[in-house]
């Protein structure tokens, strides 16, 4: 049996919007800025993982995706099985509010 898989985000890619907290609510919720927080946990769930892949495939910045290894919680992560994590601290305000550079998000 493999090891279950764990979705992960590479905050520096992520433009924020949130897109991928629509299609996988169950593991994505966004901060007061925008930025997608994931729940680093296992992914036990058949319909969730269906969900998470979804979400990695559409995501337009491809800054999600799926592993199998563990990784300790960033500020961008947060675990059910994590005590020392919470979703409270996790939307901790290390993200300023962005400046609009003119840049264009794709979503
Ligand atoms: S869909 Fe991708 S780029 Fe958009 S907020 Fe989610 S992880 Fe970031």
């Amino acid at each position: 049996m493999e090891p279950p898989q764990r979705l992960r985000v590479n905050p520096i890619a992520c433009d924020g919007v949130g897109y991928c907290a629509e299609i996988v609510p169950e593991l994505i919720f966004l901060d007061d800025w925008g930025f997608p927080v994931v729940d680093a946990g296992p992914i036990t769930n058949d319909a969730v993982m269906r969900h998470a892949r979804r979400a990695v495939a559409t995501c337009p910045r491809l800054a999600l995706l799926l592993t199998e290894q563990e990784e300790a919680p960033t500020a961008r992560t947060t675990s059910r099985n994590s005590p020392t994590l919470t979703v409270a601290e996790a939307t901790g305000a290390i993200h300023p509010p962005r400046a609009h550079s003119g840049e264009q998000s794709m979503h």
